[in-house]
């Protein structure tokens, strides 16, 4: 890892935010701004070339780039060329970068991704979200299935890595239909999943249209969780039968190449910027002064599009909120993705950050979660099993938790 005096640890991973969409899916809570016209488009381009110079300082090659939103692909190809010639002017990309591109399939066609291609991008991540069309009117999306699949197959022909988003537990999605979807996201060839249980966030059309619960409530719960750990399980089955490995909890790989290296990075914890509207960022420790200031800290840009654009038009930086993380914040946050991920938890790192009393701690709490068959415990490593994957949020609280 790279230090420099004035910034601390130097992220080698990048994200933009592209806060737009055509129209809002009824299920996301994500900011996303619908519609956008051209001229905001275009004046969104010039204000994120201005961003870039601001926040980027002097520093070694970027090792992934990830464009994500809100819909990247609705930029459309030369304004993607565009963006990314404006990061690559204040930034060097190393030369085995990741540039990854999401995609919603009704946003972009078989030379609009070929000209990606051409200007850099080398893997998309395409929101299917369902092969059924029923399932994919009522989650609000605006493409078919058939509009996926050809998607897909565009992509793969311009020799892109391809992955897909696919939603799983809707209302009367029978067991045989989600079989189906990942059946068919095998067949069609792509390397990577991520399959994603639906939720029903605040503020969304489907969370005021929810069902109410029939059961008491803590009944409810208890289905609810036992369903949800039922489909987690049968997942990673039928996806072990087709070829792939479950790296993370919701993510799939058919080879160790296939997987998203930009999100390996930030589950493992490392630095990275993000810029645009509403991008967060992680920080790594830095070299200030007091003990506040050294510490590795979250920062985030306001999700609101207006006060981006003005506060860089004027020249300046945009609105953010920032939280400096105690070493208890950051040792949950390490066991949390930890857990999540087949790689597990690295304790070397979480001594160099948390201490080594911490990290004492984490290792004697951990050998009850041993006992259970939840999570091995190696030298330098916790890694969860299957089982232990399935109730990861669970385990992270009684791993992270002060008293034994
Ligand atoms: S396309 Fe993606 S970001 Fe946009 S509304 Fe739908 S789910 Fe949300």
């Amino acid at each position: 890892m790279t230090r420099c005096p004035t910034h601390g640890t130097l992220p080698s991973h990048l994200y933009v935010h592209v806060p737009f969409c055509v129209r809002k899916c009824r299920y996301c809570a994500f900011y996303s701004v619908e519609h956008p016209g051209d001229a905001l488009l275009e004046r969104y381009l010039s204000c994120l070339a201005t961003e870039l110079r601001l926040v980027m300082g002097p520093q070694p090659p970027v090792h992934t780039l990830y464009l994500g939103g809100g819909t990247p692909s609705i930029l459309g190809p030369d304004r993607i060329a565009r963006l990314l010639h404006s990061a690559r002017s204040v930034v060097s990309l190393a030369p085995d970068c990741e540039v990854t591109l999401e995609v919603n399939p009704e946003t972009i066609d078989r030379a609009g991704l070929a000209a990606c291609r051409d200007a850099g991008v080398n893997r998309v991540s395409i929101g299917v979200q369902s092969f059924h069309d029923a399932q994919l009117q009522w989650l609000g999306r605006i493409h078919d299935a058939e509009r996926a699949i050809e998607t897909v197959e565009d992509a793969l022909a311009a020799g892109m890595r391809v992955s897909i988003d696919l939603i799983y537990g809707l209302p009367g999605q029978s067991g045989d239909e989600w079989a189906q979807d990942l059946e068919r996201a095998a067949a069609l060839g792509v390397g990577h999943i991520s399959a994603y249980e639906l939720s029903y966030e605040p503020g969304t059309p489907l969370h005021a249209e929810r069902p109410l619960p029939g059961l008491p409530q803590q009944a409810e719960r208890a289905k609810h969780e036992s369903e949800r750990e039922e489909l987690f399980f049968v997942t990673h089955k039928r996806l072990g039968e087709l070829g792939f490995v479950g790296y993370e909890v919701s993510s799939f790989a058919r080879n160790v190449e296939q997987r998203s290296r930009h999100n390996l990075a930030t589950w493992a914890h490392e630095p990275y910027i993000g810029v645009g509207p509403g991008a967060h960022s992680y920080l790594g420790s830095g070299p200030g002064k007091d003990a506040a200031s050294r510490r590795p800290q979250r920062r985030w840009n306001l999700p609101d599009v207006e006060s981006w654009l003005s506060a860089l038009d004027a020249g300046g930086i945009p609105p953010f909120g920032h939280e400096p993380l105690t070493p208890g914040q950051v040792l949950l946050e390490r066991v949390m993705l930890g857990l999540r991920c087949l790689e597990g938890i690295d304790l070397e790192a979480c001594e160099r950050e948390c201490g080594a009393a911490a990290t004492r701690g984490l290792r004697r709490r951990a050998s009850r979660l041993a006992d259970r068959g939840q999570i091995l415990l190696e030298d330098s490593r916790i890694v969860p099993t299957l089982e232990g994957m399935a109730l990861a949020d669970r385990l992270a609280l009684e791993l992270s938790a002060d008293e034994d």
